[in-house]
């Protein structure tokens, strides 16, 4: 019989017949209790998997994060079959794992109900009791699509006559039930100890709206309670850190069915907030050597024909408007323009860099379906820039970016991040010198900075080398937000070049680069980051008064013109209203400082300053508190007294 030869993680090396299944490979080796599956060659497989080739082989065991994959997709079934012993018309469709969990579609005549999601969760802790083994056959097409025709799967069917020609189809049993799967799978229902089902929602199938409504259930499942219930406490933190819940609350922003679905309307608290991040954002840009530029929101498609949107974005765009006979189209990408004041002067290399930033709204196509509060609109205001540059210049251009980026992000609060670098794909523009020598500085701008950065091979988009800047939240959730994506692309399209020094014309590099990637989305993660408690140089109010009785509203009048005069962004609550009712709405409205006044503090000249969270400080005067805040108000130093 052939024999294949096993290379195992710690460097030993087994033989078996070719043939020989993982499961029995494991068993064999005596690799310890509560292997879920394995590793082979890279790709993860369970017990069925049969080896027929040299190979490395990896158990993965009990409470490793690649098992939850097993114990995930496992659970999926679970729940497939808890669902259909006590919803029998319900028939079953998809059930993937996600991040963080899985879910399964079914059609069945309504939506769960939560009282639902608790009978299933009970019936699924039967089928785990039993620790039903998980058992793999291979069928014919034609077995396979009599079988689930015989049962009214008429989704599982469409699935199977949708298979390529030649594929293997392979059913998973759990004793009387099963479902068409690839697997992998662990190897019995008991393996799953820890699960969950969350939520539901209605899903058309295969992400069709002209297709029927499924009912989703979502789970997730962990190797033990603790880390499930690790899990479900980040999940309640998160959805009162949500953003679209906070909005409201806080009165920051809305978008309204009326006005149109990702159409974002900023509330004046909102607003203020935007006002301080572009304020902030612009003083910075000029700092760092970048000039701002305001471009129109719509162009003739003549632009957009030049630029290559036209085809390769079309998508995304929306219908063109005629004007005079002449078509226009609305702005999906500021870049056209910016290149457009490039191309009005002759730019010798002694111009070079031009670094132009723009915060400007784009319209881009979603589906209705993706749109996610402010995390995924149709309207937009990106925090745009484009560095004009010679190519020997790439490399300090991108430190500069970097060195700006991070300045931000720190002064925004954010410390980690993950950092990508993407590199050419098969189908690129441009040469391969020119790709590899600006690739080469990307890389050397990340080192330089000492920067850690991962390598997306060939992720690059066609027309250039990027970096990607993923920013992570206080839960430890990542947000991708900055790019730095060089372009050989549109300065070819636009023909833009520059006379170098030796008197010929060259080609000239262009640089795309955003910091927040849009005011929209980098507030809505500033929300969730900071749970609506802004820091207080970015809180729409900063600080309210709030008087004890009529007799200090004068008293709260001169305080309140006071701190006016002083920039500071100030209310005053003279109500006549119980003091604790005041305090409570100020903390709900998480204003960091409510200044409280009763005879006393009038009588003295003072204040009595409480923070949001409950801190109450020693009297002091009103210039006393402004000294005291000053630090917190200043975008570059309020980080030194959060940290002390
Ligand atoms: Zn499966
Ligand atoms: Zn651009």
């Amino acid at each position: 019989m052939e024999q294949v030869n096993i290379h195992l993680p710690d460097g030993a090396e087994r033989t078996f017949p070719k043939g020989t299944t993982v499961g029995e490979i494991i068993n064999q080796i005596g690799i310890q209790n509560g292997t879920v599956g394995a590793k082979v060659n890279g790709r993860l497989v369970d017990f069925w998997f049969e080896i027929d080739a040299d190979a490395d082989l990896a158990p993965i065991g009990a409470g490793t994060e690649e098992g939850l994959f097993f114990i995930r997709h496992t659970a999926a079934h679970i729940m497939a079959e808890a669902v259909q012993s006590l919803f029998p018309d319900a028939k079953v469709t998809i059930g993937p794992v996600i991040e963080n969990g899985f879910y399964y579609d079914f059609e069945y005549s309504r939506g769960f109900t939560p009282e639902d999601l608790e009978k299933i969760e009970a019936k699924m802790k039967e089928i785990i009791d039993q620790k039903k083994p998980l058992t793999r056959r291979e069928v014919t097409r034609e077995s396979a699509i009599s079988l689930f025709d015989e049962e009214g799967e008429n989704y599982k069917v469409e699935i199977v006559n949708d298979l390529p020609e030649g594929e293997k189809i392979t059913i998973y049993d759990q004793g009387e039930w099963h479902d068409l799967c690839r697997g992998p799978h662990a190897p019995s229902t008991g393996y799953v100890k820890a699960f969950k089902l969350l939520s539901t929602a209605g899903a058309y199938w295969r992400g069709d709206e002209r297709n029927p409504m499924l009912q989703r259930i979502y789970g997730t499942a962990f190797w033990n309670n603790k880390d499930l219930k690790n899990y479900l406490n980040k999940l309640e933190e998160a959805k009162k850190r949500d953003h679209r819940k906070l909005g409201k609350e806080l009165d920051l922003f809305s978008i309204q069915d009326e006005t149109g679905a990702g159409l974002v309307l900023w509330h004046p608290k909102g607003s203020r907030v935007r006002r301080v991040i572009e304020d902030f954002w612009r003083d910075q840009h000029e700092r760092y050597g970048y000039e701002l530029l305001y471009t129109p929101h719509i162009a003739k498609i003549d632009l957009w024909k030049t630029s290559g949107h036209l085809e390769f974005y079309n998508e995304n765009m929306y219908p063109r408007m005629e004007v005079e006979n002449t078509e226009y189209q609305i702005k999906p990408m500021n870049c056209p323009f910016h290149i457009m004041i490039y191309k009005t002067a002759i730019r010798s290399y002694r111009d070079l860099p031009l670094r132009w930033a723009e915060i400007g709204t784009v319209y881009r196509y979603e589906r209705s379906g993706v749109l996610h509060g402010l995390l995924r609109v149709r309207g937009f205001s990106q925090d745009d820039a484009h560095i004009f540059c010679r190519p020997d210049q790439i490399e300090d251009e991108v430190i500069g970016v970097l060195d700006l980026t991070l300045m931000f992000l720190k002064t925004f609060g954010f410390d980690d991040y993950e950092i990508y670098l993407s590199t050419r794909p098969e189908k690129y523009v441009g040469t391969e010198d020119g790709w590899d020598k600006a690739t080469e500085a990307l890389r050397r701008a990340l080192e330089s900075k000492g920067i850690e950065y991962e390598v997306d091979e060939g992720g690059g988009a066609f027309y250039g080398p990027k970096i990607d800047l993923k920013i992570k939240d206080v839960l430890g959730r990542a947000w991708q937000c900055s790019t730095v994506q060089v372009d050989f692309n549109l300065p070819e399209r636009f023909d833009m070049s520059f006379i170098g020094e030796d008197n010929n014309r060259h080609r000239t590099i262009m640089i795309h680069r955003a910091i927040f990637g849009s005011m929209e989305r980098f507030f809505g993660v500033l929300i969730e980051h900071y749970g609506g408690a802004f820091p207080t140089w970015l809180s729409p109010v900063q600080v309210r008064i709030a008087t004890i009785g009529d007799e200090q509203n004068q008293y709260a009048e001169e305080l309140y013109q006071k701190l006016k005069s002083e920039n500071i962004r100030v209310e005053k609550d003279v109500r006549n209203e119980k003091l604790g009712l005041k305090v409570r709405e100020a903390q709900l409205e998480k204003i960091p400082y409510l200044l409280v006044i009763g005879k006393k503090e009038m009588d003295n000249g003072t204040v009595a300053p409480r923070k949001l969270g409950g801190e109450n400080m020693s009297p002091m005067t009103i210039d006393e508190f402004v000294n005291h805040i000053a630090i917190e108000l200043n975008p570059e130093k309020w980080r030194e007294v959060e940290q002390q």
